[in-house]
């Protein structure tokens, strides 16, 4: 207590200068940051404290600045007790907080403005028939290793990660249904699981059941088969926090969609948390029953996009660090610089080069490792242009087709097969792709980009012919 005493009085005292009322500030944030530390989850604390600024003493009260609204708000409503008792406490009598946003920086970088295209959360609905629930148990299988703890937080899944942990940590009260979307390993089962992790360990009371949409219709099948319908309706209608991940497959199966439909109304109904997973928002999941898809956007959406290189470097180095592996940084850097949009491929080929460096008993080197790994080419380096180009030919067209304002339906398709691979094969982001093809809207792009992705569940000779055009692109360089 004796540091505390002597902030206070540091602190306090007008007459300082400005370099020691910013020192003793955050010494103050310190031993505020280190209680709070003690009281709550590492998850929580690095989500939503660790990120405050200490910005002072104005007014009588202590200002902090958090990084987005969705964290002030969050922070207010359920950490203002535990900050004004903290601080309270460091400087040894009663004192307020006031939580403001930070203001952007006047010069962001053209990647920075598009990383913070993140939806915003609606307004919490107040649930009056939320009530305290009984002693419970997990029903599904968890991955241990899917935690908040294990998850390395970016631009691309900052949003969704702060949601999921308020999903976590007040299940039922606030965002409900929550909506996670987003490509092919990105980390939507991995965020999911997590909070199923973490309400398992901070709410052992609740009933905590994950499944796929795929066991969902299995079970359902099973079910309906051996008549037990009652005893499926009873398992599922009992539950406290119901995940279910991949809905786009509940695309087409009826049957499922109807009791789904049921089972989200029971739930919802007597107040019970409901998290979906899909690889695309609701909106565009056409081929569900309208009621169902309704249901599916009345909580909170949130996306998860491609991470930037320095995350993929980082959840690499996290993988090798838990692990063991003995991967040396220009190693990871390699991986993380061709593995652009899906993390379990990222994750792949590093155990590929921990194995091959563990049997050989080698620390590997990039030029070894690229052979590992049979990389032709680094992806990342692809010139869009080249892309452009090699599509256009395939299709006997030109690239200023593809970049002009045409909507025939062969630049159209051409078009959006170029944006699809453009987007696969190297990092622009859907604005910079929309530049590229004669200043199209980051919506267009996206757009052109989730419609090849459904036309190829669809089509397989249009996966071929993508394949072949990738393969083209590959040898022309
Ligand atoms: P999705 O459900 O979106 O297809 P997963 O959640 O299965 O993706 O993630 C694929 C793999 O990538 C998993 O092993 C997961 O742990 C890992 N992963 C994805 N995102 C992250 C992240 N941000 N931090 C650490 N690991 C991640
Ligand atoms: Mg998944």
């Amino acid at each position: 207590m004796l540091l505390c005493v002597q902030f206070r009085e540091s602190v306090l005292n007008p007459s300082m200068i400005q370099q020691s009322e910013s020192s003793t500030d955050s010494a103050l944030w310190e031993q505020v940051q280190t209680l709070l530390k003690n009281s709550m989850s590492q998850p929580s604390f690095e989500t939503w404290i660790h990120p405050l600024r200490l910005n002072g003493l104005q007014s009588g009260k202590m200002q902090l600045v958090a990084p987005s609204d969705f964290n002030r708000d969050w922070v207010l409503k359920n950490y203002r007790a535990q900050l004004t008792q903290a601080f309270s406490a460091c400087l040894d009598h009663e004192v307020q907080i006031e939580v403001s946003v930070q203001v952007p920086a006047a010069i962001e970088t053209q990647a920075e403005i598009e990383d913070e295209e993140i939806e915003l959360p609606q307004p919490a609905k107040p649930d009056s028939k939320w009530r305290p629930w009984t002693p419970k148990s997990l029903q599904g299988n968890l991955n241990p290793r899917y935690t908040f703890e294990n998850c390395v937080v970016g631009n691309h899944n900052r949003f969704c990660h702060a949601a999921a942990l308020a999903v976590a940590e007040t299940p039922a009260q606030t965002y409900n249904p929550f909506f996670i979307y987003g490509g092919v390993g990105l980390g939507k089962t991995h965020l999911m699981q997590a909070i199923a992790h973490f309400a398992l360990k901070h709410h052992p009371d609740l009933q905590v059941k994950y499944v796929t949409a795929e066991q969902f219709t299995n079970d359902l099948i099973n079910a309906l088969s051996t008549k037990t319908m009652k005893a499926f309706r009873d398992k599922y209608r009992k539950i406290d926090i119901l995940m279910i991940d991949d809905v786009q497959f509940l695309e087409g199966k009826e049957r499922t969609q109807e009791e789904i439909f049921h089972t989200f109304n029971a739930l919802h109904q007597s107040g019970k948390q409901i998290i979906l997973s899909s690889d695309r928002p609701p909106q565009t999941l056409t081929a569900l029953e309208d009621r169902l898809r309704s249901r599916f956007e009345w909580g909170l959406i949130a996306d998860v996009q491609s991470p930037d290189v320095e995350t993929r470097q980082a959840i690499l180095q996290k993988k090798a660090d838990r692990e063991n592996f003995n991967v040396c940084p220009d190693v990871l850097k390699l991986i993380a610089e061709s593995h652009p949009n899906n993390v379990r491929e990222l994750e792949g080929a590093l155990n590929k080069v921990a194995a091959y460096s563990m049997l050989t008993n080698t620390i590997l080197d990039p030029d070894t490792a690229r052979s590992v790994l049979g990389m032709q080419i680094n992806p990342a380096q692809v010139s869009q242009e080249k892309i452009i180009d090699t599509v256009a030919r395939y299709y006997h067209l030109q690239s200023c087709d593809l970049k002009s304002p045409s909507r025939a339906k062969d630049v159209s398709h051409a078009r959006q097969v170029a944006i699809y691979i453009i987007r696969t094969m190297t990092e622009a982001s859907f604005p910079k792709i929309g530049e590229m093809l004669g200043n199209r809207t980051h919506t267009t792009i996206l757009y052109a980009y989730e419609k090849i992705k459904t036309d190829l569940n669809q089509h397989p000779a249009l996966g071929q012919q993508i394949q072949e055009i990738t393969a083209r692109v590959k040898s022309c360089r």
